[in-house]
């Protein structure tokens, strides 16, 4: 048997087992594996056990969507049938292991879910993935042999402005440990628009785990859809403010709320509600029941929302 080298899994990436019923090949394994390769990229993977979680959903969606936004991309197909290709594996969950090698087809991530731990590499290969050179050499090769002139420009595109994104990201949390200063904002702004939304929605989303912080709800379609926002605290447009502690985790609908200044936080961390809603209204009660609620706050209280911002909403965004 030969050794599993770089060159091992190049022949390998090079001849993924691939349906090309449809006249070109089916372009889900290659975007799942430049999915992973960027997640370890971004530290988000950072050992040999892939779950399927919603990193890895709206990542693999985000390539998905540049290529084909009228189609859409489930990534479950890949994430069960690369197990045919010989590097990438899967741990059943108990009570699965006998039924598992029977299940010949995938119909959702919900099914994935249910069945599967989470999917492994070989080894070898995940060690050479934790190197730079090995990561662009092997998106070099998937791109190059999956995809046509056109895509491989958006696939390019959409790598960078994920690199663009992380280093944004790094320099956000490298800035949150310095006193918070709601109008000098350290960074300056020489990111595009699209590499600063991104890199804010990834850090708020892994501090507060993709859940609303006013009402803990954390609902997320495997097909990569979010209940959940990184919003403003102080809206971007005052002093183009991106700081983590002018970041909070917000549900669509208390987003909203929280924007229109129908609710607010006080300098316990506790929700406040607009008089103009009423309580009696029993159709209110939605909000009115946030009322005193403590909100859910990051792990690391040096990353809590500063109070100067929160004092900022109360009294300019807050109706009283
Ligand atoms: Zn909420």
């Amino acid at each position: 048997m030969s050794e599993k080298n770089s060159d091992y899994y190049i022949k390998k990436f090079a001849h993924l087992r691939i349906d090309r019923s449809h006249g070109r090949p089916a372009p889900h394994k290659p975007i799942l594996l430049l999915t992973i390769i960027e997640l370890i990229e971004r530290g988000v993977i950072s050992k040999n056990e892939i779950e399927l979680t919603p990193d890895v959903v709206s990542t693999f969606l985000s390539y998905w969507n540049t290529l084909y936004p009228d189609q859409k991309g489930i990534v479950a197909l890949p994430f069960f049938h690369l197990k045919s290709d010989g590097f990438w594996y899967l741990l059943p969950n108990a009570g699965y292991e006998k039924s598992f090698n029977l299940i010949r087809h995938i119909k959702s991530s919900y099914q994935i879910r249910d069945m599967v731990k989470h999917a492994y590499l070989d080894s070898e290969l995940f060690n050479l993935l934790l190197l730079d050179k090995n990561r662009t050499l092997f998106r070099r090769l998937i791109i190059d042999n999956y995809f046509e002139y056109d895509e491989r420009k958006k696939l390019v595109q959409t790598i960078n402005l994920c690199r663009d994104a992380m280093k944004y990201e790094h320099m956000l949390i490298a800035e949150a440990s310095v006193p918070y200063n709601a109008k000098k904002p350290k960074i300056k702004i020489r990111f595009r628009e699209k590499v600063r939304e991104v890199g804010f929605r990834h850090v708020i989303m892994s501090i507060y785990n993709y859940t609303c912080s006013v009402c803990n709800m954390r609902i997320l379609t495997l097909e990569g859809a979010s209940v959940v926002d990184a919003a403003h605290i102080i809206p971007f447009s005052v002093f183009a403010n991106d700081d983590i502690r002018n970041g909070i985790a917000l549900c669509k609908l208390h987003h909203w709320s929280f924007d229109e200044g129908l609710i607010s936080i006080d300098d316990n961390y506790r929700v406040i509600v607009t008089p103009l809603i009423s309580s009696q209204r029993p159709t209110e009660w939605l909000l009115t029941d946030l009322m005193n609620k403590q909100i859910m706050l990051p792990q690391n209280e040096t990353l809590y929302p500063a109070q100067e911002a929160l004092h900022y909403h109360r009294e300019n965004k807050f109706i009283r």
